[in-house]
């Protein structure tokens, strides 16, 4: 298949999904996520109006920028950020999902302030399901486990208060598994948290940024508010 015939095919995967809980597919952002594949596929997409993609790596950005500077693309950091690059975060993204400690949070508020921008818009990356592979503020078990929250509310709570960061949700990434119906609960505990969140900090979280490729339909039941695909549509 092409990329747009599989571009054409998860959204009609998503209308499903959002038709299944009664949800309006207006309310579900779908963020393409590009990296590893060349300009040209991501113009292709571009062409027939599409507009939020997704990047893991700044040097990769820094490549695919010059080709793209005249485009209005709304352009998402998903991957991990060190924290000495985090200066050239807000000259090439727009929203950052992958905020994933209270380090990066301040970097990058210093980083938007010195690139004279009113404020970069972010979500908190976290850890649910405790994989060492994954980065994350850690929320294992947080539900259970009250030190878990303590050590969670306090470093959010510093976020939240950073002028030039405006944290709209939380972010995750469910483990790998065989079934997509598995990892359900992993989405559950991320919204859950978000709710807990907004209703003890007193702050708007609207956004839920979950589900990939594997996964992104049971997210969307479970209410992402914004779900980054790569695999199925650029392929790979
Ligand atoms: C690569 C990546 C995705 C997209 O994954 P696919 O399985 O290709 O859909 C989503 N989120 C993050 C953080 C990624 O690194």
């Amino acid at each position: 298949m092409s990329i747009l015939e599989n571009f054409a095919l998860v959204q009609s995967q998503i209308i499903s999904a959002c038709a299944r809980v009664h949800r309006n597919p207006a309310d579900v952002t779908l963020v393409a996520v590009s990296k590893q594949h060349p300009v040209s596929d991501i113009l292709a997409v571009y062409e027939v109006g599409h507009r939020h993609f997704g990047e893991n790596r700044l040097e990769e950005m820094r490549e695919k920028m010059p080709s793209l500077t005249d485009k209005p693309i709304h352009w998402h950091m998903i991957g991990h950020i060190q924290s000495r690059k985090a200066r050239d975060i807000p000259a090439y993204f727009q929203t950052v999902h992958s905020v994933d400690s209270l380090h990066l949070a301040q970097k990058l508020d210093n980083a938007t302030q010195k690139a004279e921008k009113p404020y970069l818009e972010v979500l908190l990356q976290i850890n649910i399901s405790g994989e060492e592979s994954k980065s994350g503020l850690s929320g294992v078990n947080w539900a259970q486990n009250a030190d878990t929250r303590a050590i969670l509310w306090d470093e959010i709570r510093q976020i939240i208060a950073l002028p030039h960061l405006r944290v709209r949700g939380l972010m995750t990434m469910a483990f790998i598994a065989d079934n997509p119906e598995d990892t359900r609960p992993v989405f559950i505990s991320l919204r859950n948290l978000r709710d807990a969140l907004m209703n003890d900090l007193g702050v708007d979280l609207p956004h839920l940024s979950m589900g990939m490729t594997d996964d992104f339909m049971v997210a969307i039941e479970e209410g992402a508010t914004i779900i980054r695909v790569g695999r199925a549509i650029f392929g790979g």
